[in-house]
């Protein structure tokens, strides 16, 4: 391993008297916005007493002097995830908290346990064997794309069973192994409560810099259009909207970017149609949003500016633009999807390319998640009984 993970990994064991005692670091596997990741050995999994896949009752009957065996001597590793300091103790219980009540689904990663020493904390998670999203989105086949989709409902479905929004659902969230075509969601880091509304005071942007945001963007367009543009007004006195809007650009649902403040589960169904959209046109990233505003008109470039003004309206919202690039009903995801893959012919007489019977099948289903209005979009348990989930090749 780098040298330089070697050298933080020797920070870590030592700022964090006796974790090296547990554990052995094997080496760093994801570094994010919100913590470092590593890989280590459970030193004392073998030791029947500290073990966290056996029951108390089981538990017993081991430790009974009679009944104790020598554990077997494979190696068993852990994730230990570094939750950075600079993450407020709300957010960190949060997180904590969330996947203690989360810990029996089977696709979701369940916590171990969680450990702190002075202002660092570390959740230990089982280790996942998953593949890089970026090593196989380009070549999966309908099916497995089904099977992929269907893993992540599942985890979903508990989820939100749970009346737990996970808000962060995207590919480096679910941890997929192709080879047995299942996968485990990560990362509540953001995860919330339906009906909490705690976050609301998270949240500080402006509704100046907001329009300051939409003015530049609609100024950028125009310039390259070569427009006159209107400006917004200096001194806006209205209050400012404030929602969560935590996520990842680009994966954010619309009532997310139009600081909906009644979001709910159906959030998280939007991200995966963003995912089934990236596998459909093997386009990654699909969305390459700067912000909100860049996000929302990304939107708009595909469902049209007529969808985007009755979707804005159902939060209170006025949608206006003036670019006139976006047309009023868009593009269909038939269209999008033959355009990303290369299978549009500029000659006027060439034979029409369509999409296949499995793709059409997939497109019509990837409209039940990208559904602009948020009380239509599909459910993780209707997703789960949609014909093109259960559907099966023998
Ligand atoms: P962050 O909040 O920093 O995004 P995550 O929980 O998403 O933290 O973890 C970051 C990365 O670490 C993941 O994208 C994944 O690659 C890796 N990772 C996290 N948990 C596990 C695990 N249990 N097993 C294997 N890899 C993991
Ligand atoms: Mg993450």
């Amino acid at each position: 391993i780098d040298e330089s993970v070697a050298e933080d990994m020797a920070r870590f064991e030592e700022s964090f008297v006796g974790i090296g005692k547990r554990y052995r670091l094997i080496n760093r596997i994801g570094e994010g916005t919100f913590s470092t990741v590593y890989k280590a050995e459970d030193l004392e999994y073998n030791n029947y007493d500290n073990r966290w896949d056996v029951d108390e009752r089981e538990r017993r009957k081991w430790s009974s002097p009679s009944g104790r065996k020598r554990g077997s001597r494979r190696p068993h590793y852990v994730a230990i995830k570094k939750i950075y300091v600079t993450s407020s103790p709300i957010r960190i219980f949060n997180e904590l908290e969330l996947l203690r009540d989360l810990k029996n689904g089977d696709s979701v990663c369940p916590l171990i346990t969680a450990f702190r020493h002075q202002d660092q904390v570390v959740a230990i998670l089982p280790y996942y064997h998953h593949h890089d999203f970026r090593d196989y989105y380009r070549d999966m086949t309908i099916s497995e794309m089904r099977l992929y989709m269907k893993s992540l409902f599942t985890a979903l479905r508990a989820v939100h069973q749970n009346k737990i929004l996970h808000r962060d659902v995207k590919p480096t969230n679910f941890l997929y192994n192709p080879q047995h075509s299942r996968g485990v969601l990560v990362d509540f880091g953001l995860a919330e409560r339906e009906g909490t509304d705690w976050h609301k005071c998270v949240c500080t942007e402006s509704l100046e810099e907001r329009r300051y945001q939409v003015a530049h963007s609609v100024y950028m367009q125009n310039q390259q259009a070569g427009h006159q543009t209107t400006s917004y007004p200096k001194n806006d006195t209205r209050n400012s909207r404030r929602a969560n809007r935590a996520g990842t650009r680009g994966f954010r649902a619309p009532e997310v970017l139009l600081k909906c403040t009644q979001q709910n589960t159906s959030i998280d169904m939007w991200s995966a149609g963003v995912i089934l959209l990236t596998l459909l046109t093997r386009r990654f990233p699909f969305f390459h949003s700067a912000d909100d505003i860049d996000a929302l008109l990304e939107i708009t470039t595909i469902f049209g500016r007529k969808k985007m003004r009755e979707t804005a309206f159902l939060h209170g919202q006025v949608f206006e633009t003036n670019v006139p690039s976006y047309s009023e009903h868009g593009h269909t995801l038939e269209k999008i999807i033959l355009w990303c893959t290369g299978r549009t012919s500029s000659d006027k007489g060439a034979p029409k390319k369509e999409l296949s019977d499995e793709e059409k099948e997939a497109v019509a289903f990837l409209y039940r998640l990208l559904e602009c209005d948020s009380a239509k979009r599909i459910t993780a348990d209707e997703a789960l009984h949609h014909p093109f989930i259960t559907k099966s090749y023998e």
